[in-house]
């Protein structure tokens, strides 16, 4: 039975981008190995996937790809022992979508290694609107609280706020207790930010820009989806023994900073990858999630599109104009 799929392609260095028409035999040949057949209900737009769409840095390393580094559905068939046909999924990263098709299409051909069962109170489109962004968000939140950040230490700040990951990071943060500011680019979405937790919004540009190395002391936590000089500023505003959870390089993948803020005030810097964690820490987080993410808020923070509309989102995160998480329904 054939579905449909966004379809990546490069011959002779040139790039296209469309909606097709794929077949099983596709899959069988092109997506890579697999032991579980998922169709696929919906999936997602990541920064990731709007820089594989838009062809804007080698996230894609095998051709033809189809894209979607996220994806939630029911299992078709199974030879994997963990799973079997009508069992809920949920697939992040693992290179899905760069190396071995991805989720952006009806169907999927994955690793039943691969996938965390899909906690009974989420739907798949819930699961969509957190996806890798949210997931990610929770990682941070839960490395925050390994190295034993308390609501009462004081305030925590999230850098780019109004993106998936640090929508999602707000909402989980402010209903676990802790006092959030908001750094954001974006004053007009101060009441969305307010509405997902928020005490406090910070102009994104008071840390863009370069900054002493150490700097007045506020934050007890950070969760950073940004990098570069806001990375750098958020350590110097870090206070004693604070801790500082970088996910994110929307600014820039450099950190001009100094050590200043590690060995004069203890200061922890925790790096955070989704694609590749291991098993364990995924299906802790995606369990904290189903308890701790307010599904109101998140509710929200999404917009949900077809898988056409697809190819257009794929600039606008890129340019940091999507608010919140873009859920995709393949079968629209
Ligand atoms: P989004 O595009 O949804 O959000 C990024 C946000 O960053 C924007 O909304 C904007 O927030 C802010 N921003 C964008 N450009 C700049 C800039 N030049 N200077 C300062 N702030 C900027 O992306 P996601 O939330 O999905 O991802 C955020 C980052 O995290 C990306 O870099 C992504 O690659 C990374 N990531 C990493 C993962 C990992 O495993 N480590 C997993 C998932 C994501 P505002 O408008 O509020 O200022």
């Amino acid at each position: 039975m054939s579905f449909r799929a966004l379809f990546l392609e490069k011959t002779n260095d040139t790039f296209s981008a469309s909606l097709r028409e794929l077949t099983d035999d596709d899959l069988n040949t092109h997506a890579g190995e697999g032991d579980v057949v998922v169709r696929v209900a919906h999936s997602t737009i990541n920064y990731k996937d709007g820089l594989a769409i838009a062809n804007k840095s080698p996230v894609v390393r095998k051709w033809p790809m189809v894209p979607g580094i996220d994806g939630a559905g029911v299992v078709e068939s199974s030879s994997h022992a963990g799973f079997k046909a009508g069992d809920r999924v949920v697939l992040n990263g693992w290179g899905v979508g760069e190396t071995h098709w991805g989720c952006l299409a009806g169907k999927a051909r994955l690793k039943g290694d691969w996938l965390v069962p899909l906690p009974a109170n989420l739907s798949t489109r819930q699961a969509m609107a957190i996806g890798t962004a949210g997931y990610t968000a929770m990682l941070c939140v839960m490395a925050l609280e390994a190295q034993g950040v308390k609501p009462a230490d004081g305030e925590v700040l999230v850098t780019g706020a109004a993106g998936g990951v640090g929508s999602v990071a707000v909402a989980l943060l402010s209903s676990l207790g802790y006092r959030v500011a908001a750094s954001t680019g974006r004053a007009a979405e101060a009441d969305y930010l307010k509405g997902l937790g928020a005490a406090e919004i910070i102009d994104r540009n008071t840390l863009s820009a370069p900054g002493k190395p150490l700097q007045k002391e506020r934050w007890a936590g950070v969760v950073d989806a940004v990098g570069s000089h806001t990375l750098a500023n958020a350590l110097a505003q870090t206070r004693y023994r604070g801790v500082v959870a970088a996910c994110g390089l929307a600014q820039g993948m450099d950190l001009p900073a100094s050590v200043a803020p590690f060995i004069l005030r203890g200061v922890k810097l925790i790096g955070v990858d989704s694609v590749m964690c291991p098993m364990p820490d995924r299906r802790a987080a995606w369990q904290r999630l189903a308890r701790d993410l307010d599904l109101a808020k998140l509710d929200a923070m999404t917009q949900g599109i077809g898988l056409e509309a697809a190819l257009q989102a794929a600039p606008k995160i890129l340019a940091g104009q999507v608010r919140g998480r873009l859920v995709v329904d393949v079968n629209a």
